[in-house]
């Protein structure tokens, strides 16, 4: 048991760099203004949540293509835009995969990306699990942020699945406890569905059909909401990976990410692992 604590967490998806430029409001086509600020900053998905796992404490690990990205924030609002470029970038194939020495690890998270190879991935993982008792597996969790409709087969293969708001609402639904309800025929049997809501927290849904809730504990004063999403995740999958219950994994993900919304980039996260 005590081994099995060790392991680590493995995120699969995306490092790239974020290139953050803060405005006074939203630019106006073909005009000139200056940035209040410009930071570099590591970012991609499954990167983010590797670093607010390690600040948390937890040993984890990451897999994925490397690319560059831009992203604008705008101070007045707290809204942001994000700009991608580099689209050709491989992702991580099954292949590549099958190369990764599982023993290492007590979960495995998947950004969802080429979620066809993604399905692979996690069939060599179940594959893997089969023969071992129970507490002995590697939990999966996907997470299905983007509205794109490959992603979608992804809800049946995880132990976790995250979806977003933005897909929620993409499926109609106009608040978690109601996408919850609608999207839980789509996961597997015993699987949890969590679906954070920005500034109105996260609901999650598991086999019981209760619909557990964690209002978002919003900082004294908006600063940068980017990687709220992935800081949320990681802060749920630490809690279950460490035994906790999905109430407290809720409570505790938007604790961290809340907090999170408070400071540029993820400082003021390490003192947390001790919350
Ligand atoms: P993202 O904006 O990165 O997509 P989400 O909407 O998925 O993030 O939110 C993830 C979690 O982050 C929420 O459940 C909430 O706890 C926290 N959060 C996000 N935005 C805010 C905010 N404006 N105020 C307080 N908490 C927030």
């Amino acid at each position: 048991m005590e081994e099995y604590k060790k392991k680590k967490i493995l995120c699969v998806g995306l490092v790239c760099l974020d290139i953050i430029n803060v405005v006074e409001k939203y630019p106006e086509e073909d005009t000139d203004s200056r940035c209040l600020s410009q930071r570099w900053q590591r970012g991609g998905n499954a990167s983010n949540s590797c670093t607010v796992l390690s600040l948390l404490g937890a040993p984890c690990a990451f897999m994925g293509s490397l690319s560059s990205g831009y992203v604008a924030d705008n101070i007045n609002t707290g809204s942001r835009t994000i700009l991608h470029m580099n689209r050709n970038l491989p992702d991580v194939t099954a292949e590549d995969f099958s190369k990764v020495d599982l023993h290492q690890f007590k979960w495995i998270h998947w950004e969802g990306r080429n979620a066809e190879q993604q399905v692979q991935m996690i069939q060599q993982v179940e594959v893997f699990n089969r023969p071992l008792p129970p507490q002995e597996r590697i939990t999966l969790s996907v997470e299905i942020e983007k509205t794109r409709e490959p992603l979608y087969q992804l809800f049946p293969h995880g132990d976790l699945v995250f979806v977003s708001k933005d897909v929620a609402r993409h499926f109609g639904f106009q608040s978690a406890g109601a996408a919850l309800k609608g999207l839980y025929s789509r996961v597997k049997q015993g699987a949890v569905l969590v679906c954070a809501w920005a500034e109105e927290g996260a609901d999650a849904l598991g086999p019981d059909g209760v619909v557990l809730h964690s209002d978002a504990f919003p900082p004294e004063t908006l600063v940068d909401t980017l990687g709220a999403g992935d800081t949320f995740n990681s802060a749920v999958i630490y809690t279950l990976s460490n035994g906790g219950s999905l109430q407290d994994a809720l409570t505790f993900g938007c604790t961290v990410a809340g907090r999170k919304c408070g400071f540029h980039g993820y400082d003021g996260i390490a003192e947390m692992s001790a919350l």
